[in-house]
């Protein structure tokens, strides 16, 4: 484990196990330097601790990565709850797992993640108030798709050449939370919009409110665009799709979009640019953190908008240096981080 926790660099890893509520939890914190790591908590069945681990190493570096470039004084963590088969008492495992996070006096900020919700958020604050994405803080999908439509004019302008969205073709691939909320906008920005999701109700609401143009599932790599926006899962680009692609531009909310970061130097050789996700899907995260820091909703905005500056530094870094954008991103975060 050691290992492991060299090759990530991780600064900590923390178990904890509370057999009266059959709690089995990970905490793992990667890199402080900028502040309190902040990542979201998982609830996830687990074929072994060591996948549990695995998964929460490599996410809490993404979260230091995603921090250190949305310029945020935070660092980047990552819990996972290992899910059982049967629970007694949700909210007392949530609770169990608050006075964990507690006990860690700030080092570590929870936050929503897959399997979890903010009602689970709300037990853990009754225990501790290093959490963030309760209920009465709110959902930051809304400030994560503003984030990606800034990214959008960034990567358009810069592939495109056009600073407007307007007449843009989008190929959006999922209409979850940030997905149809970035729907919303394109509509209104006078983006041209073909629209694909597992839930065709989703799909229909999108044709009769916003005039999308409805796709098959299987159509969304091959249909031709100028921008295919990833939106759904992560790993939307696999050697098999990236091939597929007919679009000038990649840029969507999806985490972990690249099934392998080989890809980004192919999608380069292509004339694809690729916007790299941990950078444009950051919008959710300033939202997080500044509203725990209380900062107000007005500079936050402004901050969720810079998004596009640092997105216009990173792809004239890439034009500059003949890297892939993903490749500058990371380099320019390490340059952060280690420094
Ligand atoms: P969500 O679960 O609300 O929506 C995902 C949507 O994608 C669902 O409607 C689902 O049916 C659809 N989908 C899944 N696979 C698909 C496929 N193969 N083809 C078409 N549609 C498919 O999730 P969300 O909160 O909207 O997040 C979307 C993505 O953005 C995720 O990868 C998430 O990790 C990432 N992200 C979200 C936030 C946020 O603020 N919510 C922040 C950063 C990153």
């Amino acid at each position: 484990m050691f290992a492991a926790m060299r090759s990530e660099r991780m600064e900590a890893l923390h178990l904890y196990s509370d057999p009266a509520t059959g709690l089995e939890a990970v905490v793992a914190i990667h890199n402080t330097k900028l502040g309190p790591a902040l990542g979201g908590c998982r609830y996830l069945a687990y074929n072994s601790l060591d996948d549990a681990l695995a998964d929460a190493m490599r996410l809490a570096r993404g979260m230091s990565y995603k921090a250190a470039l949305a310029g945020l004084e935070q660092g980047g963590g990552k819990a996972v709850i290992l899910r059982q088969p049967h629970v007694a008492d949700r909210a007392a495992l949530f609770e169990a797992f608050g006075r964990c996070i507690e006990s860690l006096r700030g080092g570590y900020i929870t936050a929503v993640d897959s399997g979890t919700s903010s009602a689970d958020m709300d037990c853990i604050a009754q225990h501790t108030a290093h959490v963030t994405s309760t209920t009465h803080a709110g959902d930051p999908s809304p400030h994560t798709a503003l984030g990606v439509l800034a990214g959008m004019r960034s990567a358009v302008n810069a592939r495109l050449g056009q600073s407007s969205l307007a007449g843009v073709r989008v190929v959006l691939q999922g209409l979850g939370n940030v997905g149809y909320a970035l729907a919303e906008l394109l509509q209104a920005e006078g983006a041209e919009l073909l629209v694909a999701d597992l839930d065709q109700g989703k799909v229909r609401l999108a044709a009769e409110e916003l005039g999308a143009q409805p796709l098959a599932p299987e159509a969304v790599y091959e249909t031709p665009c100028d921008l295919f926006a990833p939106c759904g899962l992560g790993g939307a680009i696999s050697q098999r799709s990236a091939a597929l692609l007919r679009c000038a531009v990649i840029a969507g909310a999806a985490n972990n979009q690249l099934v392998e970061p080989e890809l980004a130097e192919q999608l380069a050789a292509r004339d694809i640019l690729y916007t790299p996700d941990y950078v444009i899907n950051a919008g959710g995260l300033l939202h997080v953190a500044l509203t725990h820091r209380g900062v107000d909703a007005g500079e936050i905005a402004g901050r969720v908008k810079g998004i596009g500056e640092r997105l216009d530094s990173i792809f004239a870094q890439s034009r500059a240096e003949g890297r892939s954008p993903a490749e500058v991103a990371d380099r320019q975060a390490e340059e952060i981080l280690y420094a």
